[in-house]
């Protein structure tokens, strides 16, 4: 890998850029200019965390794929190899050895338990018989004998002027005269239970009948598996450490140097200066629970470069992917502070010139 630009060749850069013909300009000579380096350094980590947990569960019916996971003794000291890829979430889930146990339910019998609302009856008792709302079992249940069945004469009669619009009246049940009963319960004051269809049971309109239900907490299954389970996650925590540095798009295109560290114990590259070592170390030290990393570092040399004849202006110089040296110049702050202050005092000129024409 190439070596960072000396200083003098990046003055030389500078120079060969602000040279006319005819005009050399000397910027090695002491006192000609200052240069500062000013290089940008991005480090960026991802870290996989790991976490250990350890819960007791129970869930309803048979896990016969329990048996299938890998079991431990203790959490702590089970080994999990660390993830290949730092930046990909992983869980692993254990279960303590001997801890697997089926448990019967206690609140049931096959996962089935006794109706609540009928008690395990299947319904509840009903009258068979209601009474008839059209004569309300009242007299006019039959003209002749009250639904009694004895009629209050021995002898018949003629029966009854029927009032115009009113029902017909039907054959009484009971005491057998034609067109003195009410229609609806013929004589007999009252009618079959429609609820019950006069078997005196009502169905329970919760188990339909059925007496016993599904028990939901166990999932009709009259059991739970029990276990301790132990989890071990992997989970990726991403940092980025990116100073501020002049906004120049140019820099992209410059000869960046890269490394890609995948260990604590890896050596920082060597391409990095102090200030920028002195930097990474808080930042890339191991954190707790931390069982893998990878580490993207990003280097590029940058001089700022200020000219005693020139003040106006400031250079930055930084070696392209060719491997030339590339110059950017910008107006200098103190350039930039004085722009603005003139383009105040013309506007406050111009306000005043107009407030005095205006007179
Ligand atoms: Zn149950
Ligand atoms: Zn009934
Ligand atoms: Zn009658
Ligand atoms: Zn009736
Ligand atoms: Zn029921």
């Amino acid at each position: 890998m190439a070596t960072a630009p000396s200083d003098e060749e990046m003055l030389q850069a500078v120079e060969r850029r602000v040279s006319r013909p005819g005009v050399t300009t000397r910027l090695t000579v002491p006192g000609a200019a200052a240069l500062t380096w000013q290089s940008v350094f991005e480090c960026r980590i991802v870290r996989s965390v790991e976490r250990r947990t350890e819960r007791r569960r129970r869930v309803k019916g048979r896990q016969s794929g329990l048996a299938n996971r890998p079991t431990y003794t203790h959490l702590g000291t089970y080994p999990v190899a660390p993830p290949a890829d730092p930046g990909a979430q992983r869980r692993l889930e254990l279960v303590q050895e001997g801890s697997l146990a089926e448990e019967p339910c206690e609140d049931c019998v096959d996962g089935k338990r006794d109706c609540e609302a009928c008690e395990g009856r299947g319904g509840r008792p009903c009258p068979r018989h209601i009474e008839c709302d059209a004569c309300h079992g009242g007299p006019d249940a039959c003209w002749e004998c009250d639904g009694t069945g004895h009629p209050r004469t021995k002898r018949s009669r003629a029966p009854r002027p029927r009032p115009e619009g009113a029902e017909a009246r039907a054959a009484c049940k009971r005491c057998r005269r034609a067109d003195v009963a009410c229609p609806k319960c013929l004589g007999e004051r009252q009618v079959t239970c429609p609820v019950c269809k006069g078997t005196g049971t009502a169905g329970c309109g919760t188990c339909k009948g059925a007496k016993r239900l599904r028990h939901e907490e166990c999932g009709g299954t009259g059991r739970f598996t029990a276990w301790t389970e132990g989890v071990v996650t992997h989970t990726p925590a991403a940092e980025e450490l990116r100073p501020a540095y002049p906004p120049f798009s140019k820099l992209r295109k410059g000869q960046w140097r890269t490394a890609v560290l995948t260990s604590a114990d890896d050596d920082l590259p060597d391409f990095l200066e102090d200030a920028h070592l002195k930097q990474a170390a808080p930042f890339l030290a191991v954190k707790e629970g931390e069982v893998g990393r990878r580490v993207t570092l990003r280097y590029l040399p940058l001089a700022r470069v200020e000219l005693r004849t020139d003040p106006d202006r400031v250079y930055y110089a930084f070696p392209e992917a060719s491997g030339e040296i590339e110059v950017i110049g910008r107006p200098s702050r103190q350039r930039v502070t004085a722009l603005a202050w003139a383009a105040f005092a013309v506007i406050t000129l111009a306000a005043l010139v107009t407030l005095t024409l205006l007179r």
